[in-house]
């Protein structure tokens, strides 16, 4: 379960309580607001705050007194040109503050996106919930043989078995430890802090994550990636539609100009260039190494 019934109650309580303002708002965001996108096992993702809209990155770009909006078009079009330019600090004027649930180990890699503002549960002060993320059976692959940072073929079903049985058996007697070992019980228990240390990296966390736009769509660039890590990938991917909603335009040319799109080497262009005037070019007169050679043809291939 990603959020508890109380949890729920509170949600629903914020969602009940409109108020009336001054400020830009975006109607497709304020539909996701406070709610809870179930991801994994038990994780969610949820928006708890947000500033600006696609208006609000053409009133910077335009350094403007009033809304900064011409006509729909114009600013369509002054977005995709900002996007297609690199012309970035417009969209770091929007910003989105997230409430995230996560195992450990995805946390790890999220928090290597340094241009984010973060607050963590802290399991110094407080007790971790016994929730710990057990991959689905279509999740478990063996080691990719191709890719040293990928997975490969599914598990067969009783190796899968035997995964599952280990992963939920060390989840189970570690927080058992963990429980014991900080029990008061009448007696003195281990502080938090340290009887936390022998918790598995897929033990659940939460943490507010506040980004701009512009380092946002940095972050969801490498991780909606189909070459990111899964677990990492689900939460990206629930993010990517929550920014469609609040800045269509922006997403739209983040779509094309970000996602869809590829960045060339000198050596491919000039094997493009080559191949467009029939040149029958090959690995071997290529230029390139084996890798990026490979790397070329699926570009090519789409
Ligand atoms: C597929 C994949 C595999 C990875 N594998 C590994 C791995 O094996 N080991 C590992 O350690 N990491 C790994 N990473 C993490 C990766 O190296 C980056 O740390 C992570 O993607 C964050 O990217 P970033 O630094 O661009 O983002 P942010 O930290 O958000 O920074 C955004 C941009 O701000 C600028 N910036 C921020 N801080 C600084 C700074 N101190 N100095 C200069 N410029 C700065 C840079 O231009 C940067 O691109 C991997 C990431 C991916 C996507």
């Amino acid at each position: 379960m990603s959020v508890t019934p109380e949890q729920q109650a509170e949600i629903d309580v914020q969602r009940t309580s409109p108020q009336n303002t001054l400020r830009a708002v975006s109607e497709g965001m304020e539909r996701h607001l406070y709610s809870a996108i179930p991801i994994l096992d038990h994780g969610f993702v949820r928006v708890v705050d947000y500033m600006g809209n696609d208006a609000a990155i053409c009133q910077a770009a335009r350094v403007s007194y009033g809304k900064g909006t011409k006509s729909v078009q114009n600013d369509e079009g002054l977005i995709r040109y900002l996007m297609r330019h690199w012309h970035s600090t417009p969209f770091e004027m929007c910003e989105i503050k997230l409430h995230v649930k996560l195992p450990v180990f995805v946390a790890r890699q999220w928090i290597r996106h340094r241009t984010a503002n973060v607050n963590e549960y802290s399991a110094r002060y407080s007790i971790l919930d016994r929730e710990f993320y057990i991959p689905a059976r279509e999740a478990l692959a063996a080691q990719s043989e191709v890719n040293n940072q990928g997975r490969g073929e599914l598990l067969s079903d009783e190796a899968a078995m035997q995964v599952l049985e280990i992963l939920k058996g060390d989840a189970a007697r570690c927080y058992d430890n963990y429980e014991q070992m900080i029990s008061a019980d009448g007696k003195e228990g281990l502080a938090r802090e340290l009887a936390r240390m022998n918790l598995p990296a897929n033990i659940y966390t939460q943490w507010y994550w506040k980004v701009d736009l512009h380092n946002l769509l940095h972050f969801l660039r490498l991780r909606a990636d189909a070459h990111a890590q899964y677990e990492i990938r689900v939460y990206a991917d629930a993010i990517c539609k929550v920014v469609a909603d609040w800045v269509p335009f922006a997403y739209k040319a983040f779509e094309d100009y970000r996602m869809g799109a590829v960045t060339m080497s000198a050596q491919m262009m000039s094997c493009l260039r080559r191949m467009l005037v029939g040149e029958e070019v090959t690995k071997e007169n290529s230029g390139m190494s084996v890798r990026e050679w490979r790397e070329f043809e699926e570009v090519l291939a789409g």
